[in-house]
């Protein structure tokens, strides 16, 4: 008989202390994807999944075949690497203004004052996937669950090479040419960068580019910056254009493109 033993959802649940603990910068990043065991899939694509029919993420992305499960990422990517963007700013005399990845919005009610939690969850295996998800929720804890599960739902494969003419090195340390990417006002321009230059880009925008496994890029950003969703999203529209762009040949041999 099988067991119906569930993967245990995607974030743990926290107490207090571990969540603010893991709101610090360092160890957030250190939140790996899930191990994936005895799921059981209730999707085709799901089950074609379980039974090693397909094996590979980039053969559903390539067929454009709808994902229903994050466990499919999971199983698929174990490797998969979490990481939260600071959309939230916490409020009073101490501490007031510190950046924090849970966003605190409420809402008040002829009844009564109500918390809504947000939090901006990104995924990648620091190889080409990346993925955005942005999740909301009466608890911060169910928030950051719903933003890594949409983040992983929503994970594409990007082009890397390198298209720096100072560079031409043939490698896929950077992006293969110039893309940008818009969300509410806020634009976001990604352009190839020689080997070395590291980031020179805000830090919500660099934890994006090192989960999809981008060593060296230049950037502008034009808006309201402060909206740090918006600037997600945008660097994510940025990024999406290196997953749809077709290539000749030719361009992929000069720029190194690999994707
Ligand atoms: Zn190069």
């Amino acid at each position: 008989m099988e067991t119906e033993q569930k993967a245990p959802e995607t974030v743990e649940t926290k107490s207090a202390a571990e969540e603010i603990a893991a709101e610090a910068p360092k160890s957030s990043a250190e939140i790996t994807g899930k191990k994936f065991s005895n799921y059981n899939f209730k999707s085709d694509l799901g089950r074609q999944v379980a039974s090693g029919e397909i094996k590979d993420i980039d053969e559903i992305i390539s067929k454009n075949l709808k994902v229903l499960e994050p466990q499919i990422i999971d199983a698929l990517l174990p490797n998969l690497q979490i990481d939260f963007l600071f959309i939230g700013q916490s409020k009073g005399k101490l501490g007031g203004g510190k950046r924090r990845i849970i966003r605190n919005t409420q809402k008040v009610t002829a009844k009564a004052k109500r918390q809504h939690f947000s939090a901006m969850a990104v995924v990648g295996d620091c190889d080409g996937h990346i993925g955005i998800g942005k999740g909301s929720a009466l608890e911060s804890v169910t928030a950051k669950e719903k933003a890594v599960k949409k983040a992983k739902l929503s994970l594409i494969k990007i082009k890397r090479g390198c298209g720096s003419w100072e560079c031409a090195c043939g490698a896929h340390h950077s992006i293969p040419f110039k893309v940008n990417g818009k969300s509410g006002s806020v634009i976001v321009t990604l352009m190839p960068a020689p080997k070395g230059i590291g980031f020179c880009v805000a830090d919500d925008i660099k934890t994006i580019l090192r989960l999809a496994g981008i060593k060296d890029v230049w950037s502008r950003v034009e808006g309201q910056t402060s909206t740090r969703i918006n600037l997600g999203y945008a660097t994510f529209e940025a990024l999406k254009k290196l997953a749809s762009y077709r290539l000749l040949s030719s361009e992929r041999k000069s720029l190194g493109i690999v994707g």
